[in-house]
């Protein structure tokens, strides 16, 4: 099983979601908890698809 570290905690996670932070910037991995900050307190964020480490 695969992991990737979010971005914003720096933890390990099976289930990242892909996420724009800032308007035109590049798109990092985070995880939910971190999504769900972003997505109540950020404006430029943006909800680009999720990344799964377990394949079914
Ligand atoms: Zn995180």
């Amino acid at each position: 099983m695969k992991t990737k570290t979010c971005a914003i905690c720096q933890e390990e996670f099976e289930v990242l979601y892909r996420i724009q932070i800032k308007k035109g910037k590049s798109w990092i991995f985070a995880c939910k908890s971190c999504v769900e900050k972003q997505k109540a307190t950020n404006l430029g964020y943006r909800y680009g698809g999720t990344w799964k480490g377990k394949r079914h």
